[in-house]
C-alpha cells in the first residue's frame, strides 16, 4: 500500500504557506523578516512552527524519533487534520467503532466526510468481521480508541494489529488514556506499519487539559502531510514553554497516575456496595463506566448535589450507564456519599410532576 495514494489530490499538490521562520535556517542576531514588534515583550516573536524543543523532550519520553511526531492544539487538531488530509468531502468516509469518542464523527461531519459506524461486540471489542464487511475503498481511515472512551477497556491488541495489517487505509489508534493502562503503547509498531497512526495527549495523565497539546505519532510521510496543512503557528510560545517545563517532571505524572489508579480501585469497591449500581465495567482509564438503575435520574440527582458525571445512557451498548471520572480522594468520597443517599425506590417510583 502506498500511503501517498491515500492523500487527497489537492493536499498532495498543495504548496504550503511558508512562514518567515520556515524559510530562514541558521543563526541570526537581527530578525527583520516577520513584521514582529522588535521591543522585547516576552512574546513579541512568533513561536517555533515545528516545536522542536518540545518534540525533542517528547521524543525522549516516548522513544519515538522527532520526525515521527506531530503536535496539535489538542489531539482534536490531529483528528481534524487527518480527516482533512485523507478524506475527499462527500466522497470518502471514516469508520468508527461505537461506542467511542465523539470527536471523530464531529470532525468528519464538519468536513462533510461520511461516517461508517460499526458497533463493538457486547464486551466492547472489535467486531472484525463487521469491520471487514464495511471497509470498502471509500473508507480512508479507521478510528479506534484504546483504552476506549466511554467504556474504559483496552481493545484486544491482536485484533488491532490484524486490522492494521490487512486494511488498506489508515488505522488511527487514540491512546489518550494509555498512561492509566496496563499495556504498552502501539508506537512500537509504527516502524513496521506505515498506515498506523497513534494519538496521545497531555490532557489526561499529564494534567494539562487547559494547555491544549495533542501528540500524533506516525510515519515521517504522514507527519509531513499534517505539518503541511496545519496553521503555521498552531502551538503558542507560552504553551511550548509551559509544556516543556511540565514534561521535565515525569515523577509528578507518575505519582498522579498511581494515586488515580488506587482511587479507581477504591471507587470500584465502594460502588459495588450500592444498591442502585447494576454493573461496573473494568477500566484501564481514569474513569469508570457504571450501569445503574435509571441513569438519567441518577445523573439529575447528582447535579442537584453539585456533582457532574457524564450521562452516557443514550449511547449504543451503554444503556443506563454513567461515565464517572476518578477525582481526588475527597471528591470520590463525596460522590459515593451522594450516590448512597439515592435509593432504588425513588428511582423506580414514577414521579408525580
Ligand atoms: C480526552 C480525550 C482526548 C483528548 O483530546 P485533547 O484534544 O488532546 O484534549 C482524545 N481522545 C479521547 C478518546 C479522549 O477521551
Amino acid at each position: 500500500m502506498n500511503i501517498a495514494d491515500l492523500v487527497r489530490r489537492n493536499i498532495r499538490e498543495l504548496k504550503p504557506y511558508s512562514s518567515a521562520r520556515d524559510e530562514f535556517i541558521g543563526e541570526a542576531a537581527v530578525f527583520l523578516d516577520a513584521n514582529e514588534n522588535p521591543y522585547p515583550s516576552p512574546y513579541n516573536r512568533y513561536p517555533d512552527p515545528l516545536q522542536k524543543k518540545l518534540k525533542q523532550r517528547i521524543s525522549e519520553l516516548k522513544g519515538v524519533p522527532m520526525e515521527n511526531i506531530f503536535l496539535g492544539n489538542g489531539s482534536d487538531e490531529a483528528i481534524d487534520l487527518i480527516i482533512r488530509a485523507f478524506c475527499e468531502p462527500s466522497q470518502d468516509v471514516i469508520l468508527i467503532t461505537e461506542p467511542t469518542y465523539g470527536m471523530y464523527a464531529v470532525c468528519a461531519d464538519v468536513n462533510n466526510v461520511g461516517v461508517r459506524r460499526v458497533t463493538l461486540t457486547s464486551d466492547f471489542q472489535l467486531d472484525i468481521e463487521a469491520i471487514r464487511a464495511n471497509a470498502d475503498p471509500s473508507v480512508k481511515a479507521i478510528f479506534l480508541c484504546s483504552p476506549n472512551n466511554p467504556t474504559g477497556n483496552l481493545l484486544d491488541l491482536d485484533s488491532i494489529l490484524r486490522l492494521v495489517r490487512e486494511f488498506r487505509g489508515l488505522v488511527v489508534v487514540d491512546e489518550a488514556y494509555i498512561d492509566f493502562a496496563a499495556t504498552e503503547s502501539l508506537t512500537r509498531y509504527l516502524d513496521d506499519n506505515p498506515n498506523l497512526v497513534v494519538l496521545q495527549t497531555l490532557s489526561k495523565a499529564w494534567g494539562l487539559a487547559g494547555l491544549r497539546v495533542g501528540m500524533c505519532f506516525a510515519s515521517s510521510f504522514i507527519i509531513g502531510i499534517l505539518n503541511k496543512i496545519k496553521y503555521p503557528y498552531n502551538i503558542s510560545s507560552l504553551t511550548q514553554q509551559y509544556a516543556l517545563e511540565a514534561l521535565q517532571n515525569e515523577r509528578q505524572k507518575e505519582a498522579w497516575v498511581r494515586e488515580i489508579l488506587s482511587e479507581r480501585t477504591a471507587v470500584t469497591a465502594a460502588l459495588k456496595e450500592l444498591s442502585i449500581v447494576r454493573r461496573i465495567y473494568p477500566s484501564n482509564a481514569n474513569f469508570i463506566l457504571v450501569q445503574v438503575e435509571n441513569a438519567p435520574l441518577v445523573y439529575q440527582k447528582l447535579v442537584e448535589q453539585g456533582t457532574i458525571v457524564r450521562d452516557r445512557s443514550r449511547v449504543v451498548l451503554c444503556e443506563n450507564c454513567l461515565r464517572i471520572t476518578i477525582g481526588t480522594p475527597s471528591e470520590n468520597v463525596t460522590l459515593i456519599r451522594q450516590l448512597s443517599e439515592i435509593t432504588t425506590t425513588e428511582l423506580t417510583t414514577k414521579s408525580n410532576s
